[in-house]
């Protein structure tokens, strides 16, 4: 019997949570069984950004947003019954908005947060952000996960730790990213770096951890990063992965924009089945962890046997953010 509101909201709260589980179990078995399809699709609903991180290549001032019934065009497209999660900087959450998402039915949510004051490289800060880390703690009914960064210029690699414990405390998953310098260049880690990297790692990779959030828990490849080592993994953009920019088109990722440049209204499934077995020439020093997290699930199938568009120029990693 349920007593009182805070009881019936509890309950709500539970079977979200449940429901979302099992949604994902669902796809997970749907990933194990047939790879004509893709699992993760980020989908860029305006390019402008009220920040202007030092190392991001991501965000004009000037770009308006993308119509709504265009949005629901592109989504519909890619089929209804998915996850759904938004990556945010942060600084509009409060308690309205945040309802607003409950009822919108998000189901996960990250910030990166990458310094804990700000700085000319950052204002993704802690002390900036703690607030509104509150708010989703208090009103969230969704999954949130805070990703910290070492690398990329961020001056303290202590406040990695400083993010990872304060998310943890307030009950978020964690998890924390390798970025390249401002000069797109993969750098070893520091001894000071290496030695935060590997503590918050071993947090990260605990049962608690991977039970609150498996995807999160998939970091095996930034051990390599950490070493400036390259990674030899099958690099599934285009077919598990997709990222479609403001204009509709099919990208394999944030950094490679251009590849396939394919309108989403017109992505066939032949399109994801010739993306799953191309090999990106990019791969071996990417460090954008959504597609090697999410490339996993067939690291173990399917070689790579075709060369990326026949004539266009070599792949190389610019920059890497997320
Ligand atoms: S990293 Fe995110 S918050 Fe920072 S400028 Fe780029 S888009 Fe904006
Ligand atoms: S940069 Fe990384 S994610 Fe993007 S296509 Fe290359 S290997 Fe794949």
């Amino acid at each position: 019997m349920i007593s009182g509101p805070a009881e019936a909201g509890r309950y709500m709260s539970t079977l979200r949570t449940l429901s979302r589980k099992a949604r994902s179990l669902k796809e997970f078995a749907r990933g194990l069984t047939d790879t004509a399809h893709p699992l993760l699709v980020q989908i860029i609903p305006i390019r402008r950004c009220n920040i202007d991180c030092g190392y991001c290549n991501e965000y004009d001032k000037v770009s308006a947003p993308v119509p709504t019934d265009v949005m629901l065009r592109r989504i519909d497209k890619l089929k209804l019954g998915m996850i759904a999660g938004l990556i945010t900087n942060g600084y509009f959450l409060v308690p309205k908005r945040i309802a607003e998402l409950n009822a919108a039915g998000l189901d996960f949510l990250q910030i990166s947060i990458d310094n804990v004051e700000p700085d000319e490289v950052s204002k993704k800060s802690l002390r900036l952000l703690d607030k509104k880390l509150q708010h989703l703690h208090d009103h969230a009914d969704f999954d949130v996960n805070i990703n910290s960064v070492l690398g990329g210029g961020i001056k303290n690699p202590e406040d990695a730790r400083t993010i990872n414990t304060r998310a943890r405390a307030l009950g978020f998953s964690t998890s924390i990213g390798i970025i390249h310098d401002g000069s797109g260049r993969l750098k070893p880690l520091a001894s000071v770096e290496r030695k935060v990297f590997d503590e918050v790692s071993a947090a990260i990779s605990g049962p608690w951890q991977v039970l609150k959030n498996l995807y999160s828990g998939i970091s095996g490849f930034q051990t390599n990063l950490a070493d400036g080592k390259p990674n030899e993994w099958r690099c599934r953009a285009g077919a598990r992965y997709l990222y479609v920019c403001e204009e509709g088109l099919v990208h394999y990722c944030s950094q490679q924009r251009g590849y396939p440049g394919v309108p989403i209204a017109d992505y066939t499934t032949a399109d994801v089945k010739r993306e799953f077995l191309t090999a990106k020439s990019c791969s071996p020093n990417c460090t954008i962890g959504c597609v090697h997290k999410i490339s996993y699930i067939d690291h173990w199938r399917a070689p790579q046997t075709s060369e990326v568009s026949p004539g266009s120029h070599p792949l190389v990693n610019i920059q890497t953010g997320d």
